[in-house]
């Protein structure tokens, strides 16, 4: 008995799990910290980059991988650009900038998303960042912004909340032109509405908490690029550290299936209710890219796919904010909630949540009324939500 290793050493060294020789139709979940090696040699080989492999869960996980690989395959048909997964939306955009332009100077657009404001303006100049905040319809302005110490420019695909589409190839022509790279938060349009690597862009970063994921059950993030500013980005990323876990990647991962008939549906419900509520006299504006005779329907036109122009909109509604939160606490089947793309339908009164730390100054510049409530199309019955939010509105009706 001498020679049996104790129950302990077993309980530790349990058989290893068999090696299929199928491929899983599901992804596989490797929930585990760390490989182990045949040797210290390929250990250290691993390390130097002289094998491939994995040894380390924040470095790289196959399962999180697999997450990155499946959206870069979504957002560039070519197959040369990569993905990497992190924790968060805002992971991705922090590691972004920090990567590409820690210590320089970024030019972004005055319209973007609180959390992207809080990390350039608050967190900025403790990492040695500079920004010049811009109108990004205006390429002439941002072309203007442009400094000497100019190390990105930043854009988002549909602004938040006023669901402006951006120009990405005029974009991209300044950034370019100035020798940086440009950078798209893509989250509110999606792969399926958008692939802003096809117009010129160079990065593209999502919080794929969002469409991606698609059912409000993950909270995650994902960056996109060529090889060579993907390495720049993820090798920033491993020493920060906001891996994203192998169980959170599965779930991500999952949602992609179903994205394109998830958005798709979502889309159409958006065009539906975008022009149900600009009919109905008691709106004061609904802002939604399918409304024609605006710049924004024809960039739209010209740059997302046919017949899609996202499932976000705004609807302004009569009272200021309380107009906004009668018109939210009226509504049945649509959900007072936070985040957006999801398979529920979402209200956010713009004004006292998510741009509440703008001042009446500040929300006027951005064209944000206080009675401004943004609308997150999810999967329910178009009908339904038309029906709801419409019907809502004699919250609000004289
Ligand atoms: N970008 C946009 C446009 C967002 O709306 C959000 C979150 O709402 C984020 C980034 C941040 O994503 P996360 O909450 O996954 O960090």
């Amino acid at each position: 008995m001498a020679d049996r290793p104790g129950i302990g050493t077993r309980a530790v060294h349990t058989p290893p799990a068999p090696t299929p020789a199928q491929a899983p139709l599901g992804l596989a979940v490797w929930r585990t910290a760390a490989w182990a090696f045949g040797s210290a040699q390929e250990y250290s080989d691993l390390l130097n980059g002289r094998m491939a492999g994995y040894s380390y869960s924040r470095i790289a996980n196959p399962t999180t991988d697999a997450f990155g690989t499946a959206v870069a395959s979504l957002e560039d048909v070519t197959g040369e650009a990569l993905g990497w997964a992190c924790a968060s939306g805002m992971a991705a955009v922090t590691t972004t900038i920090i990567a590409l332009a820690g210590g320089g100077h970024v030019v972004a657009p005055r319209e973007v998303y609180g959390g992207t404001y809080g990390l350039l303006d608050v967190l900025g100049p403790r990492l040695g960042l500079t920004v010049s905040w811009v109108d990004a319809r205006d390429p002439d302005a941002v072309a203007a912004a442009v400094t000497p110490d100019t190390r990105l420019v930043w854009g988002e695909v549909l602004a938040n909340p006023t669901i402006a589409v951006a120009d990405l190839p005029a974009l991209a022509a300044v950034a370019h032109a100035a020798g940086v790279p440009l950078a798209v938060d893509a989250t509110f349009a999606s792969p399926v509405v958008c692939r802003p690597l096809e117009h010129g862009v160079d990065v593209v970063v999502h919080s794929a908490t969002k469409y991606l994921g698609g059912h409000g059950d993950v909270t995650a993030g994902v960056v996109v690029a060529r090889p060579e500013l993907l390495h720049e980005i993820a090798t920033v990323g491993i020493t920060m550290g906001p891996s994203l876990s192998p169980d959170d990647a599965f779930l991500a991962h999952r949602g992609l299936a179903t994205l394109p008939l998830r958005v798709r549906q979502q889309c159409a419900t958006a065009t539906a209710l975008a022009a149900a509520l600009a009919e109905h006299p008691a709106v004061v504006k609904v802002e939604h890219p399918s409304l024609p005779g605006t710049a924004d329907h024809d960039l739209a036109r010209k740059l997302f796919d046919d017949g899609l122009y996202g499932a976000m909109l705004t609807v302004t509604v009569p009272g200021g904010t309380d107009g906004a939160a009668a018109y939210c606490d009226a509504a049945g089947l649509a959900l007072i909630a936070s985040s957006l793309g999801s398979h529920h339908t979402k209200l956010t009164p713009v004004a006292t949540t998510t741009h509440r730390q703008l001042s009446a100054e500040a929300l006027a510049r951005a064209g944000i009324a206080g009675g401004a409530v943004r609308i997150s199309c999810g999967l329910e019955d178009t009908e339904d939500v038309v029906a709801d939010l419409v019907g809502a509105l004699r919250a609000v009706s004289r």
